[in-house]
């Protein structure tokens, strides 16, 4: 059977989101199970998408830092 898990999401200007890996539910909190349809959760998987959005920003910005 495959583990399911939450993936972190931090971002740079909202609070982080975890997102089960099976259903696709996105929670505020890593629960035990998921809400949505009931995993019960392995360990949380970190996915640090605020580079991507950070890098996104230096790209709007003027590209000199
Ligand atoms: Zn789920």
């Amino acid at each position: 059977m495959k583990r399911v898990r939450w993936i972190q999401k931090t971002h740079l200007f909202r609070a982080d989101e975890y997102i089960c890996s099976r259903c696709g539910a996105v929670c505020a909190r890593p629960y035990k199970a998921c809400p949505r349809c009931g995993s019960v959760m392995g360990r949380t998987k970190y996915d640090p998408s605020w580079v991507d959005e950070m890098e996104g920003m230096s790209a709007l910005l003027d590209s000199d830092w």
